[in-house]
C-alpha cells in the first residue's frame, strides 16, 4: 500500500505520518516512512538545492524539473522497491505538493507538472490523506518550528489561504484516492482518525 500525507505547511501531516507508522508497525506491519522533496540519497541532494539559499536561484520551470528529477529517483531507491517487498509506504507529501506548489505558486503551471508527472513518475498513491488545516493556524505553526532551512516558510497568509484551497480541490479532482481529515482538533483525535482510515484501505 502507497499512501501519502498532503497538507499546507502547519497542518501537523509530518507527526501524523509519523504517528500512523508507529500505529501500524505496532500492529506488526513492515512500514517504510520516507518523505518529499527527498526520501533517498539523491533526492535528499536535491532537495537542498531547492530548498536552501536564494529564492530566485532556479526559474518556476527549472524547479519544477528539480522537483520531478527528485521524485523519480526517490520512486526508484526508495519507494517501488518497498512496495514490491510488500511494506507499507508513508510518504510525507508527493506529487500533488508540486501540483499545488511548483504548479500554481509561480504562475499557473499545472499543466507542465502533469506532463512531467505523466512522463517520468506515472504513479500515483493508493491513498492521500489531505490533513486540512486553518491557513493562519497552520501559518503561526509554521514560523513556530526552530531550525528550519527552508526558505518556503516565508510564504504568508495570502499563498497560505490559495495552497489550502488547492489542496481540497484536488481532493474533489481525485476523490477516489483521497480523504480529508479535519486537522484543527486535537493530535490524538486527528491520529486515531487516521489510523480508522488506512485500516478501512488494508483490510
Ligand atoms: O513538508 P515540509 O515542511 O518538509 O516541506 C518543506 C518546504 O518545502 C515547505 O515549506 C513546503 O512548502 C515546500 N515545498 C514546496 N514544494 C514541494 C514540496 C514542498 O515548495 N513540492
Amino acid at each position: 500500500l502507497f499512501l501519502t500525507f498532503e497538507g499546507i505547511d502547519g497542518s501537523g501531516k509530518s507527526t501524523q505520518a509519523r504517528r500512523l507508522a508507529e500505529h501500524l508497525r505496532a500492529q506488526g506491519r513492515d512500514v517504510v516512512l520516507t518523505r518529499e522533496p527527498g526520501g533517498s540519497p539523491g533526492a535528499e541532494e536535491i532537495r537542498r538545492l531547492v530548498l536552501e539559499g536564494d529564492p530566485d536561484r532556479w526559474s518556476a520551470e527549472t524547479e519544477i524539473l528539480l522537483f520531478t528529477a527528485a521524485r523519480r529517483d526517490h520512486l526508484e531507491r526508495t519507494i517501488l522497491p518497498a512496495l514490491e517487498a510488500g511494506q507499507v509506504v508513508i510518504c510525507d507529501r508527493f506529487a500533488d505538493s508540486t501540483r499545488m506548489y511548483q504548479g500554481l505558486s509561480r504562475g499557473d503551471l499545472r499543466a507542465l507538472v502533469d506532463q512531467l508527472h505523466g512522463l517520468m513518475i506515472g504513479r500515483e498513491p493508493d491513498l492521500t490523506i489531505l490533513v486540512d488545516m486553518d491557513p493562519e493556524t497552520g501559518l503561526s505553526r509554521a514560523k513556530g518550528r526552530q531550525g528550519t532551512e527552508e526558505r518556503f516558510e516565508d510564504f504568508g497568509p495570502e499563498l497560505q489561504r490559495k495552497m489550502r484551497a488547492g489542496f481540497l480541490g484536488l481532493a474533489k479532482e481525485f476523490a477516489g484516492r483521497f480523504r480529508v481529515i479535519d486537522g484543527n482538533r486535537d493530535m490524538d483525535t486527528v491520529a486515531r482518525d487516521i489510523a480508522g482510515v488506512v485500516e478501512q484501505a488494508l483490510v
